[in-house]
């Protein structure tokens, strides 16, 4: 039992009060009793020993102790639902880095200068407080002269530097008081509002629906609306639009990735709550025109889901829907015909957003690719081997011969089922004994056999004149020191594809194993 006791001031945080009481009895930091170990959060101290001896030792009921913890605060489950393991999403968590990197309370300079002695308040452990209700002015999260974070954070990491008795509000690195700090007006109403229901734990008008049943659910859904400019699947989506763009620009500046809110520091929360407050009046109908003007969709909370109210995922699975889930196979035609009419590239990604989402399984199979063509398609594509060669001018006979001798190589590339590279540089004879030696009746044979045997035919008069009419090789190389030419090969492929499923890639190996 401490001597000197004393009473906790309005809204104090039981780490503040802990402390101040052990210096009044000539102390410097206080204890750490078994089992806490020093870097258990002193303010979400939940163990029922430990409670125990600490109002013992200031005289005061549990019960009292328990209600400065951080888990009284309404945004929290409190000591009842502290079962869950998770951490509260609403704390600013001690975070023990390298000194100066960590995070400890926000603070207002001049609440810590009000009253007989500074003293730290429980809100200020929330990542909700950015702004002093009753100044304001924007809190400060850190020594302004070397960076290091607020009370508690030294009480946990650093007990050394409490080599003696400290003022609450002084940096233990380097003695400056922090309610000296000069910190500036807050001019946000937003954030004004959200502070004030922060501090006061009382429901703010216009923070969802009008009968929101706690003030811990229209914060949650507030949370999944500043998500958006967290998760990087809607970050893009949200920063291109006010309000949210000043954020998100902020965020990127600092290389701030995938953080959740509690992590980021108080210059950016403020700058997320300012934009996400608004969005929440008038509910749903601000809320439902941002996300429509900037595209989100239901998909874009699925992250989130376990910890929004219901009354906000309904309006968010009804209003903005699981295109995901109902996107049909028609619909996804539908938007294929629209791009294809309009010139534009058709893919997985274009579909998508026109559809509201590319993570619907009809728009992925639609694009999956494919491994083998069938024999219908291994027929079609013969035929456009074919029309390749007799396509384009017909009174220039050489161009003719060109494309015939890049039909060749397709067709040898593809019965032999070797890299058109090395088909280039083989003789005519060569690729016959290896194109043409089995004997097998494949649908593979029967369609492209004829076509290879039509393009040496029509090619090889090109060869003969160049070449003299002496049977000299290699065949796709009639001019000496020129490379073999790929652009030929790749564009009679292509040309001849012409048509087919475009889930088909315009590779040889998809006829390979052609069949029905
Ligand atoms: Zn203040
Ligand atoms: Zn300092």
């Amino acid at each position: 039992m401490l001597l000197i006791r004393g009473r906790p001031m309005a809204g104090e945080s039981l780490s503040s009060f802990r402390q101040r009481i052990w210096m009044r009895n000539g102390h410097t930091l206080f204890p750490v009793y078994h089992p806490e170990l020093r870097r258990t959060d002193p303010d979400l101290q939940r163990q029922p020993a430990v409670m125990d001896i600490v109002s013992r030792r200031v005289g005061m009921a549990v019960g009292d102790v328990e209600a400065l913890s951080l888990w009284s605060h309404p945004l929290l489950p409190g000591l009842a639902g502290a079962t869950d393991r998770r951490m509260p999403r609403w704390v600013v968590l001690l975070q023990y880095a390298r000194a100066g990197v960590g995070s400890g309370s926000v603070f207002c300079p001049l609440c810590l200068m009000e009253g007989p002695e500074p003293y730290f308040r429980t809100a200020w452990r929330l990542s909700a407080s950015t702004a002093c209700p009753h100044h304001r002015l924007q809190l400060l999260d850190r020594c302004p002269t070397c960076a290091l974070p607020a009370w508690p954070y030294a009480a946990a990491t650093a007990s050394g530097f409490f080599q003696r008795q400290l003022e609450l509000d002084q940096c233990p690195r380097c003695r400056f008081r922090l309610r000296e700090s000069v910190s500036g007006a807050e001019t946000s109403a937003n954030v004004m509002a959200c502070a004030r229901s922060v501090s006061d734990g009382g429901l703010p008008r216009g923070l969802g629906p009008d009968a929101v049943p706690s003030l811990r659910e229209g914060f949650d859904a507030l949370l999944g609306v500043i998500n958006l400019a967290l998760r990087r699947r809607s970050r893009r989506k949200v920063g291109v639009q006010e309000p949210f763009r000043l954020a998100v620009d902020a965020l990127d500046a600092e290389g701030v990735g995938n953080r959740s809110f509690d992590r980021i520091n108080v210059i950016h929360r403020r700058l997320l709550i300012d934009a996400a407050w608004p969005l929440m009046a008038e509910w749903p109908h601000r809320f439902l025109n941002f996300a429509s003007n900037c595209g989100v969709s239901a998909v874009d909370f699925s992250e989130d889901r376990h910890g929004l109210p219901s009354w906000f995922l309904g309006v968010v699975d009804e209003e903005l829907g699981q295109p995901g889930r109902m996107i049909t196979a028609a619909d996804v035609d539908s938007a294929v015909e629209v791009l294809e009419s309009g010139g534009l590239p058709v893919h997985a990604e274009a579909v998508g957003r026109m559809l509201g989402s590319r993570y619907a399984a009809t728009v992925r199979e639609r694009f999956a690719k494919r491994e083998t063509a069938t024999s219908s398609e291994l027929a079609a594509f013969a035929d456009g081997l074919l029309r390749y060669i007799e396509a384009g001018p017909a009174n220039r006979s050489t161009s003719r011969q060109v494309r015939a001798r890049d039909v060749a190589a397709v067709a040898a590339t593809i019965l032999t089922a070797m890299p058109v590279e090395s088909v280039l540089r083989m003789g005519r004879s060569e690729i016959e004994r290896l194109a043409m030696r089995e004997h097998r009746i494949s649908a593979l044979d029967l369609c492209i056999k004829p076509v290879l045997a039509a393009a040496f035919e029509c090619a090889d008069r090109l060869w003969r004149v160049r070449s003299g009419g002496a049977e000299t090789e290699p065949f796709f190389v009639p001019h000496r020191g020129i490379s073999p030419n790929l652009r030929g090969p790749s564009q009679a492929l292509r040309k001849a594809m012409e048509g087919l499923d475009d889930r088909l890639p315009r590779r040889p190996w998809v006829f390979f194993e052609a069949a029905g």
